[in-house]
């Protein structure tokens, strides 16, 4: 099976800073990746050269059979890839129904009456039907991290990308997002989760890989990886945070 992320030798600078080292990675249409490591191992570089919010020095990306390289193929791509950011990212002079319709209208030309039925569907969806008309800073931080899933979901993207979707959450706000992020796991979304849940890893994710150095340094189903890590590196890593 080809897959629907091909991940070639890339390697991506910031300066004198080599983020990504060579990255190699492919990932299946329906699987789900979780990616974990310390602070500053080219997690988010990683994710965000994926639909090219980034861009990267050298090695090739390819997403759902179209290569990351001219203008036309990225802005295509960036149509297929929803993204969820840690900090929610939300317009806030915007109703929350809204923020989910406003894409679907801009980029996918639906009209008003499809794009709101596609809104209150996703709200739906995410659980909280009832807060279509509350402004983000009306809601708490869950029901805002699951208006921004609502939201990347309203391009039917192919692929779901997640940056420490709950990291900004209090405690008690954590498992409703990551119930909603299973749901989707279910249905058979292809995800790449940069997430140290690892109740969430070990429900919905088929592999998880630990980045260090902008390297990928071990990869194994999530129990595998958690529970029996070869690499010294992961285990120094797993031991700080479990
Ligand atoms: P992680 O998400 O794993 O914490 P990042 O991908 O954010 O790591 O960062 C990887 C490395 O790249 C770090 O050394 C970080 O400081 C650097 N970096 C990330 N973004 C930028 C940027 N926009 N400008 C300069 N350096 C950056
Ligand atoms: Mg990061």
């Amino acid at each position: 099976m080809e897959p629907i992320i091909h991940i070639e030798n890339v390697h991506k600078w910031f300066g004198s800073v080599h983020a990504l080292q060579g990255i190699n990675l492919d990932i299946l249409k329906g699987q789900v990746v979780v990616v974990i490591g310390p602070s500053g191992s080219g997690k988010s570089t990683l994710l965000r050269c994926i639909n090219r919010l980034e861009e990267f020095d050298e090695g090739k990306i390819v997403v759902d059979g179209i290569p990351l390289d001219t203008a036309q193929n990225i802005n295509a791509v960036r149509t297929e890839v929803g993204m969820v950011f840690q900090s929610f990212n939300l317009f806030p002079h915007l109703k929350v129904l809204d923020n989910v319709l406003l894409a679907q209208r801009v980029v996918r030309k639906r009209d008003k009456v499809e794009s709101e039925n596609k809104a209150r569907m996703l709200l739906q969806k995410v659980g909280i039907p009832d807060k279509a008309d509350y402004y983000p800073l009306q809601l708490s931080g869950g029901q805002q991290q699951r208006v921004a899933i609502a939201r990347a979901l309203a391009m039917d993207p192919k692929i779901m990308l997640f940056d420490e979707p709950t990291s900004a959450l209090d405690p008690e706000m954590i498992q409703e997002v990551l119930d909603v992020m299973t749901d989707l796991a279910r249905e058979g979304m292809t995800m790449v989760v940069v997430s140290h849940e690892m109740g969430f890893a070990r429900a919905a994710a088929d592999r998880a890989i630990l980045m260090d150095s902008g390297q990928i340094i071990e990869e194994a189903p999530p129990d595998i990886l958690f529970t029996h890590p070869t690499q010294e590196r992961t285990k120094a890593f797993l031991s700080k945070i479990l």
